[in-house]
């Protein structure tokens, strides 16, 4: 019976082992049987019609055969015709089953063939055994190679992947998930979601989870996600299955900030460019009037207001276009050494022309050493910050440049004392069309876009700009550029 230790699957044992029986019993029926969850099973046979197998299967001898050996005759044994029949059950625990041979004519097992079944019987057990525990180690095999697998693709999405079981602990957190929200791996594995992920108690809630990955009730729900200093918007979906819930998301921050960004740009806009739209058309439509008499004085001063508020249009749209540039590498920033003195010199000189009396403009310049940076660019900064200094000083008072030189660089700070920036406006107020709103304001107009602008030149310059303000009690800019090398 050296077929039983060569046989690789189940089926081929039964086989040869039943073909076998036959020929050494001289018998016309062999079976090979063994019982999976509590029910008989074909391992393999010879001799059997298809027809033959369900009755064979379903016979109550069988189950005797089971329990001890049997050696019968009859007329139709087991339901195929069999005259005589020896079994030999097998196995304990999960492999068990029987061995079976029969003869179709008259002629009883005697019981050296019943003994020599059962050492049979005894070999099949070991070999069956051999094989299903080869077949769970390919299934366990084949299980770690699918989930390391799955462990590659989990590990290489861009989506995060966040697995909670039915214990609410994060089980499994993949590297898109680490770098999206900037919480390590080590930090939330194995730990509650509630702890481990800030908000999750309200965002968990807030989700629809589909038990079909194809169902529509999973659809992505985008929410804030408050991570310290961060907020992060996340568009997530949540399937879940027997042992938790999957979920996977991306990072719609950036989509978000923009869809603002559009939203206040049109909100600026529309406002701001209608209040000088109108006063340009009020005073035309007076112009135009046939029905009134004008006083000179009065068309002159309706002349002015158009070309003042046109300008200020114009001024705008300037903005407009300028900010749409500013960012892309395009937009070319020279290099040259700048004497800061001179034009703040001159941007004091141009914005005390329109300035009103009630503001004061003054430059505290001690000698100080030339800058590496762009001539027009820094013009066209602190032209910026010093309008701002007039326009958010309302009430008036005392403004001033000045320049001081710290290390390899010259800070050049503007100093006012108008209405100040509130603390919370202090870190948004370099963001493209970000305005403080209209009450600390006090209505003074603009577009949002000057210190934006002004931060990406000093940017591009090699600088930094930054403020420092209380509300109410005026405002310091600091811009700081590096200083050029002597030569
Ligand atoms: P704009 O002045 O056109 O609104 P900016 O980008 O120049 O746009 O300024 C953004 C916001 O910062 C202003 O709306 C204002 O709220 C605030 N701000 C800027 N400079 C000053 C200042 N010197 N004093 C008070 N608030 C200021």
């Amino acid at each position: 019976m050296t077929i039983v230790n060569r046989a690789r699957t189940e089926q081929e044992l039964g086989d040869h082992v039943s073909a076998e029986l036959c020929e050494t019993f001289e018998a016309e029926i062999a079976f090979v049987l063994a019982y999976d969850d509590g029910r008989p099973g074909l391992v393999g046979a010879y001799g059997l019609r298809s027809e033959d197998i369900e009755r064979l299967l379903g016979h109550g001898l069988l189950d005797a055969s089971l329990a001890s050996p049997q050696r019968v005759e009859g007329v139709d044994l087991l339901g195929v015709g069999a005259r005589a029949l020896v079994c030999a059950p097998f196995g304990a625990g999960p492999t068990r089953g029987t061995l079976g041979v029969a003869r179709l004519y008259e002629q009883s097992f005697d019981e050296a063939e019943a003994a020599l079944l059962e050492a049979v019987a005894f070999s099949v057990a070991h070999a069956l055994e051999r094989l299903r525990l080869a077949d769970e180690r390919d299934r366990l095999y084949r299980d770690a190679q699918e989930r390391a697998h799955a462990a590659r693709v989990i590990g290489s999405i861009a989506d995060g992947v966040l697995l909670i079981d039915d214990a609410g602990i994060v089980q499994l957190w993949n590297p898109a998930a680490e770098a999206i929200t900037g919480l390590a791996k080590d930090v939330v594995l194995g730990r509650p979601a509630e702890e481990a992920i800030p908000g999750w108690s309200v965002i968990g809630s807030s989700l629809a989870v589909a038990h079909d990955p194809a169902s529509s009730r999973g659809r992505a729900t985008t929410v804030p996600v408050e991570l310290g200093e961060r907020e992060l918007w996340l568009s997530i979906r949540g399937v879940g299955f027997a042992e938790g819930t999957v979920y996977a998301f991306q990072d719609l921050t950036e989509e978000r900030r923009l869809e603002e960004l559009k939203a206040d740009f049109i909100a600026t806009v529309s406002h701001e460019l209608r209040t000088p739209l109108a006063s340009v058309h009020g005073a035309a439509k007076t112009l135009q009037r046939e029905d009134v008499v004008l006083g000179g004085e009065v068309s002159r001063q309706l002349l002015a207001l158009i070309t003042e508020q046109s300008d200020r249009l114009s001024t705008m749209v300037d903005d407009i276009l300028f900010a749409s540039r500013v960012d892309s590498p395009e937009l070319q920033i020279a290099t040259e050494r700048v004497d800061v003195e001179t034009v703040a010199a001159e941007v004091i000189a141009a914005t005390r022309a329109h300035a009103p009396e009630r503001v004061t403009i003054e430059l505290v310049a001690p000698p100080s050493p030339p800058v590496a940076a762009d001539r027009d660019k820094l013009r066209q900064v602190l032209t910026n910050l010093v309008a701002n200094a007039v326009k958010y000083s309302p009430a008036g008072g005392r403004i001033a440049v000045e320049l001081a030189t710290h290390g390899r660089h010259l800070a050049i700070v503007v100093r006012d004392e108008g209405l100040g920036i509130a603390t919370s406006d202090q870190r948004l107020i370099f963001e493209k069309f970000y305005r403080a709103d209209a009450n600390m304001n006090r209505g003074v107009s603009g577009s949002g876009l000057g210190l934006y602008i002004s931060r990406e030149l000093i940017h591009r310059m090699g600088g930094t700009i930054s403020v420092d303000s209380q509300f109410g009690e005026g405002s310091v800019f600091v811009v700081r550029l590096p200083l050029a090398d002597a030569d």
